[in-house]
Protein backbone atom coordinates (compact mmCIF):
# COMPACT_ATOMS: atom_id res chain seq x y z
CA UNK A 1 0.00 0.00 0.00
CA UNK A 2 1.34 3.29 -1.04
CA UNK A 3 0.23 6.80 -0.11
CA UNK A 4 -0.81 7.35 -3.19
CA UNK A 5 -3.44 4.88 -2.75
CA UNK A 6 -4.77 6.67 0.26
CA UNK A 7 -6.45 10.16 -1.17
CA UNK A 8 -7.61 11.16 2.17
CA UNK A 9 -3.86 11.26 3.18
CA UNK A 10 -3.20 14.04 0.22
CA UNK A 11 -3.61 17.30 2.77
CA UNK A 12 -0.77 15.73 5.09
CA UNK A 13 1.28 14.86 2.09
CA UNK A 14 0.70 18.68 0.53
CA UNK A 15 1.90 19.79 4.01
CA UNK A 16 4.71 17.58 4.37
CA UNK A 17 6.22 18.49 0.30
CA UNK A 18 5.72 22.23 0.70
CA UNK A 19 7.88 22.91 4.64
CA UNK A 20 10.58 20.24 2.15
CA UNK A 21 10.65 21.97 -0.36
CA UNK A 22 10.89 25.05 1.71
CA UNK A 23 13.62 23.88 3.63
CA UNK A 24 11.73 24.06 6.87
CA UNK A 25 10.94 20.71 7.76
CA UNK A 26 10.31 20.10 11.03
CA UNK A 27 13.11 17.22 12.78
CA UNK A 28 10.23 15.37 14.71
CA UNK A 29 6.90 14.28 13.67
CA UNK A 30 4.28 12.61 15.41
CA UNK A 31 1.59 11.14 13.18
CA UNK A 32 -1.78 10.80 15.54
CA UNK A 33 -4.09 8.29 13.36
CA UNK A 34 -6.60 6.59 13.72
CA UNK A 35 -6.72 2.86 13.82
CA UNK A 36 -6.09 1.18 10.82
CA UNK A 37 -6.21 4.93 8.32
CA UNK A 38 -2.54 4.61 7.27
CA UNK A 39 -0.37 6.96 9.77
CA UNK A 40 2.41 4.01 8.83
CA UNK A 41 1.71 4.73 4.96
CA UNK A 42 1.96 8.47 5.46
CA UNK A 43 5.18 7.76 7.73
CA UNK A 44 6.89 6.00 5.00
CA UNK A 45 5.96 8.11 2.51
CA UNK A 46 7.71 11.30 4.12
CA UNK A 47 10.55 8.77 4.46
CA UNK A 48 10.66 8.68 0.53
CA UNK A 49 10.06 12.41 0.64
CA UNK A 50 13.76 13.09 1.86
CA UNK A 51 15.39 9.81 0.37
CA UNK A 52 14.31 10.59 -2.80
CA UNK A 53 17.51 11.69 -5.55
CA UNK A 54 15.11 13.17 -7.73
CA UNK A 55 14.78 16.67 -6.00
CA UNK A 56 12.42 18.33 -8.51
CA UNK A 57 9.93 15.26 -7.97
CA UNK A 58 10.50 14.18 -4.75
CA UNK A 59 8.83 11.93 -3.72
CA UNK A 60 8.74 9.97 -7.10
CA UNK A 61 8.53 7.14 -6.28
CA UNK A 62 10.62 5.50 -8.95
CA UNK A 63 14.86 6.31 -8.06
CA UNK A 64 16.12 3.77 -5.99
CA UNK A 65 16.03 5.80 -2.28
CA UNK A 66 12.44 5.61 -3.25
CA UNK A 67 12.51 2.40 -3.96
CA UNK A 68 14.27 1.30 -0.99
CA UNK A 69 12.64 3.48 1.61
CA UNK A 70 9.58 1.90 0.93
CA UNK A 71 10.17 -1.22 1.19
CA UNK A 72 12.35 -0.46 4.19
CA UNK A 73 15.71 -1.38 2.69
CA UNK A 74 17.46 1.72 2.63
CA UNK A 75 20.62 2.34 4.67
CA UNK A 76 19.64 5.46 6.34
CA UNK A 77 16.13 4.45 7.12
CA UNK A 78 15.49 2.53 10.48
CA UNK A 79 12.48 1.36 11.73
CA UNK A 80 11.65 0.38 15.48
CA UNK A 81 8.29 -1.56 15.79
CA UNK A 82 7.27 -4.65 18.69
CA UNK A 83 9.91 -7.42 18.81
CA UNK A 84 8.33 -10.68 18.69
CA UNK A 85 5.43 -11.18 21.13
CA UNK A 86 6.24 -8.22 22.96
CA UNK A 87 3.74 -5.38 23.66
CA UNK A 88 6.31 -2.99 24.38
CA UNK A 89 9.18 -0.85 22.41
CA UNK A 90 12.19 -1.11 25.09
CA UNK A 91 15.25 0.98 25.85
CA UNK A 92 17.70 -1.30 24.00
CA UNK A 93 16.02 -0.55 20.84
CA UNK A 94 16.04 3.11 21.11
CA UNK A 95 19.80 3.11 22.16
CA UNK A 96 20.41 1.04 19.11
CA UNK A 97 18.40 3.54 17.29
CA UNK A 98 19.73 6.90 18.53
CA UNK A 99 23.31 5.26 17.56
CA UNK A 100 22.45 4.81 14.53
CA UNK A 101 21.25 8.40 14.11
CA UNK A 102 24.72 10.19 15.59
CA UNK A 103 26.37 8.62 13.06
CA UNK A 104 26.21 10.10 9.41
CA UNK A 105 24.51 8.51 6.51
CA UNK A 106 25.57 6.56 3.90
CA UNK A 107 24.43 8.52 1.11
CA UNK A 108 25.62 12.30 2.42
CA UNK A 109 21.64 12.95 2.66
CA UNK A 110 18.77 12.77 5.91
CA UNK A 111 19.06 10.34 8.33
CA UNK A 112 15.17 8.66 8.71
CA UNK A 113 13.84 6.69 12.21
CA UNK A 114 10.20 5.83 11.83
CA UNK A 115 8.81 4.30 14.91
CA UNK A 116 5.58 2.65 15.09
CA UNK A 117 3.88 2.30 17.17
CA UNK A 118 4.94 4.91 19.25
CA UNK A 119 2.76 4.53 21.81
CA UNK A 120 4.36 1.01 22.76
CA UNK A 121 7.23 2.74 24.13
CA UNK A 122 8.12 2.39 27.51
CA UNK A 123 8.47 4.83 30.21
CA UNK A 124 12.18 3.75 30.09
CA UNK A 125 12.42 3.93 26.44
CA UNK A 126 10.89 7.35 26.18
CA UNK A 127 13.01 8.73 28.45
CA UNK A 128 15.94 7.66 26.11
CA UNK A 129 14.63 9.02 22.73
CA UNK A 130 14.09 12.26 24.63
CA UNK A 131 17.51 12.87 24.42
CA UNK A 132 17.30 12.34 20.21
CA UNK A 133 14.72 14.34 20.53
CA UNK A 134 16.33 17.18 22.56
CA UNK A 135 19.59 17.34 20.49
CA UNK A 136 18.55 16.45 16.87
CA UNK A 137 21.79 16.17 14.49
CA UNK A 138 21.19 17.88 11.29
CA UNK A 139 18.85 16.51 8.74
CA UNK A 140 17.79 13.77 10.66
CA UNK A 141 13.80 12.93 10.41
CA UNK A 142 12.18 11.37 13.44
CA UNK A 143 8.60 10.01 12.64
CA UNK A 144 6.39 8.96 15.38
CA UNK A 145 3.16 7.04 14.68
CA UNK A 146 0.54 6.66 17.41
CA UNK A 147 -2.91 5.60 17.97
CA UNK A 148 -2.83 6.76 20.91
CA UNK A 149 -0.34 10.13 21.55
CA UNK A 150 -1.56 10.72 25.50
CA UNK A 151 0.02 7.38 26.33
CA UNK A 152 3.91 9.34 25.82
CA UNK A 153 5.05 11.59 28.13
CA UNK A 154 4.34 15.15 27.43
CA UNK A 155 8.13 15.97 27.16
CA UNK A 156 7.82 13.66 24.23
CA UNK A 157 4.76 15.24 22.78
CA UNK A 158 6.20 18.90 22.85
CA UNK A 159 8.80 18.29 20.80
CA UNK A 160 7.18 16.64 18.03
CA UNK A 161 5.21 18.38 15.19
CA UNK A 162 1.93 16.88 15.14
CA UNK A 163 0.12 15.71 11.85
CA UNK A 164 -3.55 13.97 12.17
CA UNK A 165 -4.70 11.17 10.09
CA UNK A 166 -8.17 10.90 10.16
CA UNK A 167 -10.68 7.89 8.86
CA UNK A 168 -12.06 8.59 5.90
CA UNK A 169 -15.71 9.38 6.25
CA UNK A 170 -17.76 5.79 5.71
CA UNK A 171 -19.08 6.66 2.05
CA UNK A 172 -15.18 7.16 1.20
CA UNK A 173 -13.54 4.50 3.20
CA UNK A 174 -16.77 2.36 1.44
CA UNK A 175 -16.35 3.77 -2.12
CA UNK A 176 -12.17 3.64 -1.90
CA UNK A 177 -12.40 -0.41 -0.58
CA UNK A 178 -15.06 -1.24 -3.60
CA UNK A 179 -12.54 0.26 -6.10
CA UNK A 180 -9.31 -2.05 -5.00
CA UNK A 181 -11.55 -5.13 -4.09
CA UNK A 182 -14.75 -5.12 -5.77
CA UNK A 183 -18.00 -4.86 -4.39
CA UNK A 184 -18.70 -6.53 -1.11
CA UNK A 185 -20.62 -5.68 2.32
CA UNK A 186 -17.90 -3.22 3.05
CA UNK A 187 -20.14 -0.60 5.13
CA UNK A 188 -20.91 -3.78 7.58
CA UNK A 189 -17.74 -4.72 7.76
CA UNK A 190 -16.13 -1.35 8.69
CA UNK A 191 -19.61 -1.32 11.38
CA UNK A 192 -17.78 -4.35 12.90
CA UNK A 193 -14.04 -3.50 12.56
CA UNK A 194 -14.64 0.31 13.28
CA UNK A 195 -13.45 2.93 10.52
CA UNK A 196 -10.28 1.45 9.60
CA UNK A 197 -10.30 0.73 5.99
CA UNK A 198 -6.92 -0.58 5.93
CA UNK A 199 -8.32 -3.13 8.63
CA UNK A 200 -11.04 -4.22 6.21
CA UNK A 201 -8.86 -4.03 3.25
CA UNK A 202 -6.80 -7.15 4.68
CA UNK A 203 -10.55 -8.77 5.84
CA UNK A 204 -13.22 -11.55 4.06
CA UNK A 205 -15.99 -9.08 4.23
CA UNK A 206 -18.38 -12.08 3.90
CA UNK A 207 -16.21 -14.03 7.34
CA UNK A 208 -16.30 -10.70 9.02
CA UNK A 209 -20.05 -9.84 8.70
CA UNK A 210 -21.00 -13.50 9.06
CA UNK A 211 -18.93 -13.64 12.58
CA UNK A 212 -20.69 -10.49 13.84
CA UNK A 213 -24.21 -11.92 12.96
CA UNK A 214 -23.46 -15.46 14.24
CA UNK A 215 -21.65 -13.49 17.66
CA UNK A 216 -24.46 -11.16 18.03
CA UNK A 217 -27.43 -13.96 17.48
CA UNK A 218 -25.86 -16.49 20.12
CA UNK A 219 -25.50 -12.84 22.09
CA UNK A 220 -29.04 -12.53 22.23
CA UNK A 221 -29.56 -16.17 22.95
CA UNK A 222 -27.54 -16.30 25.81
CA UNK A 223 -29.43 -12.72 27.45
CA UNK A 224 -32.31 -14.81 26.87
CA UNK A 225 -31.15 -17.70 28.72
CA UNK A 226 -31.18 -19.73 25.30
CA UNK A 227 -27.42 -20.57 25.06
CA UNK A 228 -25.31 -22.25 27.80
CA UNK A 229 -22.52 -19.87 28.37
CA UNK A 230 -19.96 -22.80 29.02
CA UNK A 231 -20.72 -24.61 26.04
CA UNK A 232 -20.09 -21.08 23.73
CA UNK A 233 -16.93 -20.01 26.08
CA UNK A 234 -15.67 -23.38 24.82
CA UNK A 235 -16.63 -22.98 21.07
CA UNK A 236 -15.62 -18.96 21.16
CA UNK A 237 -12.29 -19.22 22.90
CA UNK A 238 -10.79 -20.76 19.97
CA UNK A 239 -10.74 -18.96 16.49
CA UNK A 240 -10.08 -15.69 16.27
CA UNK A 241 -10.79 -14.42 19.71
CA UNK A 242 -10.33 -10.54 19.34
CA UNK A 243 -12.65 -10.60 16.52
CA UNK A 244 -15.03 -12.23 18.68
CA UNK A 245 -14.39 -9.38 21.80
CA UNK A 246 -15.08 -7.11 19.23
CA UNK A 247 -18.29 -8.18 18.06
CA UNK A 248 -19.00 -8.36 21.76
CA UNK A 249 -17.85 -5.06 22.13
CA UNK A 250 -20.25 -3.59 19.25
CA UNK A 251 -23.14 -5.85 20.44
CA UNK A 252 -22.87 -4.36 23.81
CA UNK A 253 -22.24 -0.64 22.38
CA UNK A 254 -25.49 -1.20 20.96
CA UNK A 255 -27.57 -2.43 24.31
CA UNK A 256 -26.50 0.60 25.78
CA UNK A 257 -27.32 2.73 23.25
CA UNK A 258 -31.10 1.20 23.22
CA UNK A 259 -31.23 0.90 26.58
CA UNK A 260 -30.57 4.78 27.01
CA UNK A 261 -32.97 5.42 24.44
CA UNK A 262 -35.71 2.99 25.87
CA UNK A 263 -34.98 4.79 29.32
CA UNK A 264 -35.65 8.74 27.61
CA UNK A 265 -38.75 6.95 25.76
CA UNK A 266 -39.87 5.65 29.04
CA UNK A 267 -40.25 8.85 30.80
CA UNK A 268 -43.36 9.74 28.51
CA UNK A 269 -45.06 6.37 29.94
CA UNK A 270 -47.09 5.86 33.02
CA UNK A 271 -45.42 4.57 35.51
CA UNK A 272 -46.72 0.87 35.28
CA UNK A 273 -45.84 0.47 32.27
CA UNK A 274 -42.05 2.42 32.92
CA UNK A 275 -41.77 -0.49 35.00
CA UNK A 276 -42.42 -3.34 33.11
CA UNK A 277 -40.24 -2.27 30.18
CA UNK A 278 -37.42 -1.81 32.61
CA UNK A 279 -37.49 -5.06 33.53
CA UNK A 280 -36.89 -6.33 29.82
CA UNK A 281 -33.76 -4.59 29.67
CA UNK A 282 -30.51 -5.60 31.00
CA UNK A 283 -29.10 -3.49 33.95
CA UNK A 284 -26.87 -0.80 32.56
CA UNK A 285 -24.66 -1.42 35.78
CA UNK A 286 -24.46 -5.14 34.59
CA UNK A 287 -23.92 -4.03 31.04
CA UNK A 288 -20.92 -1.89 31.68
CA UNK A 289 -19.50 -4.65 33.98
CA UNK A 290 -19.71 -6.68 31.46
CA UNK A 291 -17.99 -4.03 29.15
CA UNK A 292 -14.99 -3.83 31.41
CA UNK A 293 -14.38 -7.50 31.16
CA UNK A 294 -14.13 -7.37 27.49
CA UNK A 295 -11.78 -4.82 27.76
CA UNK A 296 -9.45 -6.83 30.68
CA UNK A 297 -9.86 -9.86 28.17
CA UNK A 298 -8.38 -7.80 25.20
CA UNK A 299 -5.93 -6.18 27.32
CA UNK A 300 -4.26 -9.61 28.42
CA UNK A 301 -4.74 -11.88 25.24
CA UNK A 302 -0.93 -12.37 25.09
CA UNK A 303 -0.99 -13.36 29.02
CA UNK A 304 -1.42 -16.88 29.84
CA UNK A 305 -4.77 -16.97 31.30
CA UNK A 306 -7.38 -19.25 30.94
CA UNK A 307 -9.45 -18.04 28.27
CA UNK A 308 -12.21 -19.92 28.38
CA UNK A 309 -13.26 -19.57 32.09
CA UNK A 310 -12.48 -15.90 31.57
CA UNK A 311 -15.29 -15.56 28.11
CA UNK A 312 -17.43 -18.26 30.34
CA UNK A 313 -17.54 -15.51 33.73
CA UNK A 314 -18.46 -13.10 30.89
CA UNK A 315 -21.62 -14.88 29.23
CA UNK A 316 -22.64 -15.95 32.62
CA UNK A 317 -23.05 -12.05 33.69
CA UNK A 318 -25.24 -11.72 30.56
CA UNK A 319 -27.49 -14.81 30.68
CA UNK A 320 -27.70 -13.79 34.95
CA UNK A 321 -30.31 -10.68 33.64
ZN1 LIG B 1 12.55 9.19 -5.72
Amino acid sequence: MIAKDLPWLEPQQALLRASYAAGRLAHAFLIHEARGAGGDVLASWAAQLVLCTDLAHAPCGACAGCRRAATSQHPDLMTLQLMDESRQIRIEQVRELSAELALTSHQGGYKVAIISPADALNRAAANALLKTLEEPTARTLLILVATQPSRLPATILSRCQKIRVRAPARSEAVAWLQSIRGPAEWGATLDVLGDAPLFALEADPKTVVEFARETRRILEETSGGRADPAATAERWWRTDLPLRLLCIENWLTDRIRRHFAGGAFSVEMSAPVHLQRAAQFPSIRNLFGIMDAVQDLKSSLDAPLNRALALEGLLRRLAAE
